[in-house]
């Protein structure tokens, strides 16, 4: 046989969503790619780069290059650092206009788009809420009082853009912006890009469950990825084979408490201030994880049947969703790509 094969098996476990991946290549003239794996602590989550490239200098560049522009990213966005953009417009809040780079107004533009899509189902004006309730941290029940006194400062709708001066102003004191619901599908993005410009041919970056690929391996369709239970730890629902896609899960089992025999967790409806009940889970694949994981915390809050409806009107966003009673519904452009753990 003049092709002899070489094959690498790549196994991570993440703790949202498990990707297995497989590469295969073919030797002719050209010596098949390397497959490298790193993973390092950032966005207080376990970043996870594989890159596929022609040489191993080549693909420890292009992960060097996605650990080091998710990093650039974290100052840019993070809302804990006292220096970022957007602490200095969250602190100008009810004062004045604060301008900020073209990529920070560009993701609060996005962000506001889904919310929209959503119909406020996604809210980046949401932190007041978030943090009475201190899901991960304090664990406690805020009062109905306590919650509808934050109601003005959670309306989203109120943010004011302007895109020449490049500014955002929050005309109340107290509103807050905070991207963490689409920051990790945002550095998956840019993330890959940077691998690209390194020249890997193909890889995977993953923040926890936030998860884009590019390229693909020769003998396969893709990544195959792994969609989560969201009731049983470690099982997985189904298989997908991402082709430059991205997937992203919103789920009720991610952060939570329970008191008295009941779950809160940390997607709240912006409506309620309350939990979110419609759904256990929600994925979405889309090209961009901005979207994916827009969409997936807005979609989850809409529930099924609008949320289906509204991954159905979209073009290349596909979706799984489980609701409370453990049904699964998925879309249509999923049909016959979904396959056994
Ligand atoms: P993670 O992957 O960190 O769980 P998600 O994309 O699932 O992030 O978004 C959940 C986070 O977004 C929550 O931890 C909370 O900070 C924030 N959040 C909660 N509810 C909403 C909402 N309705 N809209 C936007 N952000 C939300
Ligand atoms: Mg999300």
């Amino acid at each position: 046989m003049k092709l002899s094969r070489a094959c690498t098996l790549l196994m991570m476990r993440l703790s949202l969503i498990t990707v297995f991946m497989a590469g295969c290549a073919e030797m002719g003239a050209a010596p098949p790619p390397v497959v490298s794996k790193r993973a390092q602590m950032l966005m207080g989550t376990l970043v996870t780069v594989t890159a596929v490239a022609s040489d191993k200098s080549m693909g420890d560049r292009a992960m060097q290059a996605a650990f080091d522009e998710i990093k650039r990213l974290e100052r840019l966005l993070s809302t804990w650092r006292p220096d970022s953009e957007l602490s200095h417009v969250n602190a100008a809040a009810g004062h004045q206009p604060v301008q900020v780079s073209r990529e920070t107004l560009e993701l609060v533009v996005r962000s506001l788009e889904m919310a929209q899509l959503t119909h406020g189902g996604f809210n980046i004006a949401l932190g007041p809420a978030i943090d009475a309730w201190s899901v991960t941290d304090r664990q406690r029940i805020p009062d109905d009082e306590e919650l509808q006194r934050l109601k003005p400062l959670i309306d989203w709708t109120s943010i004011q853009l302007n895109i020449e001066a490049r500014t955002i102003y929050l005309p109340r004191e107290g509103m807050r912006i905070d991207v963490g619901g689409v920051g990790k599908g945002y550095a998956a993005d840019r993330a890959v890009e940077v691998m690209r410009r390194a020249g890997a041919k193909g890889g995977v970056v993953a923040l926890s469950g936030d998860i884009k690929t590019f390229g693909i391996l020769a003998d396969r369709n893709g990544f195959p990825v792994g969609i989560r239970h969201p009731r049983e730890e470690g099982a997985l629902i189904a298989m997908i084979d991402l082709n430059d896609e991205a997937i992203s899960t919103a789920g009720d089992y991610e952060r939570f408490f329970e008191r008295d025999g009941v779950r809160y967790h940390h997607i709240l409806d912006p409506q309620t201030l309350q939990p979110a009940r419609a759904c256990q889970s929600v994925t979405v694949i889309a090209k961009e994880g901005t979207m994916a994981d827009g969409l997936d915390t807005g979609i989850f809050v809409l529930g099924p049947e609008q949320g289906m409806a509204l991954v159905e009107r979209l073009p290349n966003v596909e979706a799984i969703i489980i609701d409370q009673e453990g049904k699964i519904t998925v879309s249509s452009g999923l049909r016959g790509r979904l396959h056994a753990p």
